[in-house]
């Protein structure tokens, strides 16, 4: 194909400029990202699903031209890498405490600065991405579509501090525990990147 033929046809896919941003390579759309989809060895001993990270979100992002934004482990900012807790206690019963929720609710304050100040850039957030049903930190539960009492205790701090700001955003895990659960979000974010194309 020679060059002209091939930067027409380059045109017609890359998406429209959004208004109000800088005139360069950027698209101005970003998905907010937990941890370990980007580096699972962030994850609690037994808890990985691969070596490194979740290559098909990667790949999908890259082909919307949607950038990531990683938030760090919440379990790790609220009990450490060893998730220390007293015997007999989960993950989950440690995170629901006081200490464990300001720890959440601290950490969600600083993403949603970030989501806050990249959107007054004129930024769109697309979405959120927890984590596994199971997730003490991170769960979000597909079915219902919403947050609810099963879910990650620092998912609801994260969604309360960007209602706060006037964000309501969708959430939804990537169920990397099941290939089938795991195929069905990514077909939910890539249509989600569609009608945000629209
Ligand atoms: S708490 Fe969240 S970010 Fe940390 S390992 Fe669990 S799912 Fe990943």
């Amino acid at each position: 194909m020679s060059l002209p033929s091939l930067r027409s046809l380059l045109a017609v896919f890359k998406p429209a400029h959004p208004p109000g941003l800088p005139h360069d390579g950027r698209g101005g759309r970003f998905v907010v990202v937990i941890d370990c989809v980007l580096n699972q060895n962030v994850r609690d001993q037994g808890a990985a699903n691969c070596p490194a990270m979740n290559f098909e979100i990667l790949r999908l992002c890259h082909e919307k031209g949607i950038g990531i934004m990683q938030m760090p482990c919440p379990e790790i900012a609220a009990l450490g890498f060893k998730r220390q807790r007293p015997p007999g206690i989960s993950i989950r019963q440690a995170l629901d405490t006081p200490a464990g929720r300001l720890a959440c609710a601290e950490l969600a304050a600083s993403v949603v600065g970030r989501v806050v100040e990249l959107s007054e850039q004129g930024f769109t957030p697309l979405a959120v991405l927890g984590g596994n049903l199971r997730s003490p930190g991170c769960a979000v539960h597909p079915e219902t579509s919403s947050l609810g009492a099963e879910s990650g205790i620092f998912m609801l701090a994260l969604q309360a501090e960007l209602r706060r700001h006037g964000l309501d955003l969708p959430f939804r895990g990537l169920r990397d525990a099941s290939p089938d659960g795991l195929a069905e979000d990514l077909r939910w974010f890539g249509r989600l990147s569609v009608v945000a194309d629209a």
